[in-house]
């Protein structure tokens, strides 16, 4: 199964705080925010850590590994352009396992997505609009991660 770009996503409108998030595609990067505290990263991106508190936090490089920790097939047609079915889900990151981003799994059939699959992130650009204001954000996007 051959992943094809949707001709449309919601995209998301940065923060800034979830800027680094946004746009670390643009490198290749997915950066999540640590806490140089405790060292623990955490999702989504905040002025401080849920562990400890610390306010010492920036947003680092990951491998970009993860594996699939739940999911759910749409089926339903809710967005013209964004054409079912399509996979969301919840991904570990490799790095720290209770660190979760909800994101698609893409290039696998709904039908062969297991809990546990191991993904890999890519990163797809599109332009955000909020108001008059366009930017351009780096979705990050999963795929399972292919044999070698
Ligand atoms: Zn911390």
């Amino acid at each position: 199964m051959t992943y094809q770009r949707p001709q449309l996503r919601l995209a998301p409108s940065p923060t800034a705080e979830s800027h680094a998030f946004w746009t670390g595609g643009r490198n290749g990067e997915l950066l999540i925010t640590r806490c140089h505290g405790c060292g623990h990263f955490f999702h989504p991106p905040g002025p401080a850590c849920w562990r400890c508190r610390s306010t010492d936090v920036a947003p680092e490089p990951v491998s970009g590994q993860a594996v699939v920790a739940a999911y759910t097939v749409n089926r339903q047609n809710w967005i013209p352009g964004l054409d079912p079915p399509y996979i969301v889900a919840m991904v570990e990151l490799a790095e720290e396992p209770d660190t979760r981003l909800m994101s698609n799994v893409v290039d696998v059939a709904p039908d062969a997505i297991s809990i546990g699959m191991a993904v890999e992130v890519f990163f797809e650009d599109w332009t955000a609009m909020s108001g008059e204001e366009h930017s351009r954000v780096w979705l990050p996007l999963f795929r399972p991660v292919k044999p070698t």
